[in-house]
């Protein structure tokens, strides 16, 4: 070979290289700016949202799909009550174990890239009706186990580098796991502050928060809202007659009974002692008081269970206010404040009325 030849090939591989590496760093500044947005998400749908659509357009993916380990329920309840768009998003799907994943993964937390197989990957990319052909899975993980899987779609002709990508995939996949965790505890921790331990239903912590959003929410939509005030009758009675741990049974069995008889959109919380509020968005007088007279009636009939097998009925007082149209108008916290007065005003007629009764929010009341 001449020299010049020979310096010429010297000279193009020089060039190859260096254009790897541009390339390279291209790829690694792309990764560590979206790396760094996922270390800032600033709440779980904010995190989804960069994992399943900003990933697209900042990393140039075709599909991305995401599997989480959620056997409680945990996260998925949390979109659903966040009223989170990723609670129904084909994308993101949970399962009860990570069995699967280990079977995929076979005991290595280590990204696979691999040629993608219906009867293997089907369940990682259930929600694309064009399958891909390639496909990347970043194992998700927490203290070695799997906790999920991060997967990208590719069609032919269309693949990653796999020698360079590998390394950026490994630190991304450990970096979607931190976030997910973190931001999961997070949620978590938001949860319990506003949510009652003994019940399982929000507080009136979050209450109070609901309450502005719904009612801005029907303001803006020119629509109704009601607002129940359910206390039990005599509640001091139980716990005299039977004790405090019965009463604590009866105030949970209560909670759910209430929980049940509402959409899961519904607002229910505890608002103090045996007192509960339900907020009914988009509901008039009359299909408030549907609901109203049903929890009544249920919690009527339904037998309690003293501790020697003893049988123990209540019952419970219902005050019901509906925000009209033409009450739309003022400060946002003024209408709130007094939409909920106004419910507890008809709870306390009536209990004067009677007890075990539902009562409507009127102007006679303001006497
Ligand atoms: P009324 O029909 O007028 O509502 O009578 P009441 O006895 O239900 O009302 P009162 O306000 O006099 O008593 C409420 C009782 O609820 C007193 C309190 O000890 C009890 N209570 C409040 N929180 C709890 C709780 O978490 N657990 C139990 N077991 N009792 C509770
Ligand atoms: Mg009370
Ligand atoms: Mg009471």
């Amino acid at each position: 070979m001449s020299i010049e030849k020979a310096a010429q090939e010297l000279h193009s591989l020089l060039d190859t290289l260096l254009n790897d590496a541009v390339d390279n760093d291209v790829t690694l500044k792309k990764f560590q700016a979206f790396e760094l947005e996922l270390m800032n998400a600033s709440s779980l749908n904010n995190l989804l949202e960069l994992l399943l659509k900003e990933s697209l357009l900042e990393l140039g993916w075709e599909t991305v799909t995401l599997t989480l380990v959620d056997p409680e329920y945990e996260i998925q309840r949390h979109l659903e009550r966040s009223g989170s768009e990723f609670s129904e998003c084909p994308e993101l799907n949970f399962i009860d174990t990570n069995e699967e994943l280990e079977n995929i993964y076979k005991q290595k937390l280590f990204p696979i890239f691999e040629s993608y197989n219906d009867d293997a990957h089907h369940l990682l990319f259930s929600s694309e009706t064009k399958k891909p052909d390639a496909i990347w899975l970043l194992p998700l993980s927490r203290n070695h186990n799997l906790t999920g899987s991060y997967n990208i779609g590719k069609q032919l002709g269309n693949h990653p580098q796999k020698n360079c990508a590998t390394d950026f995939l490994q630190h991304l996949a450990a970096v979607i796991s931190a976030s997910l965790e973190i931001s999961i505890s997070r949620e978590r921790l938001k949860t319990l502050g506003l949510m009652d331990p003994l019940t399982g239903v929000n507080n009136r912590r979050f209450f109070d928060q609901r309450l502005i959003e719904e009612v801005t929410s029907v303001i803006r939509a020119n629509a109704e809202i009601s607002c129940l005030f359910i206390d039990i009758d005599h509640f001091k009675k139980i716990n005299d007659n039977y004790g405090h741990q019965i009463g604590d049974k009866v105030l949970k069995n209560v909670a759910q009974i209430i929980r049940e008889l509402v959409r899961s959109t519904d607002v229910v919380a505890r608002y103090g002692g045996e007192e509960f509020t339900v907020l009914l968005s988009h509901k008039g007088k009359q299909k408030a008081s549907e609901i109203a007279e049903r929890i009544r009636e249920t919690i009527e009939k339904c037998i309690f269970m003293g501790s020697q097998k003893e049988k123990i009925a209540i019952t419970t007082s219902i005050g019901i206010n509906t925000l009209n149209i033409d009450e739309h108008e003022g400060d946002i916290d003024d209408i709130t404040t007094l939409f909920v007065e106004r419910a507890d005003r008809a709870l306390y007629h009536a209990k004067n009325n009677g007890r075990n009764r539902v009562e409507f929010y009127g102007e006679d009341l303001e006497t």
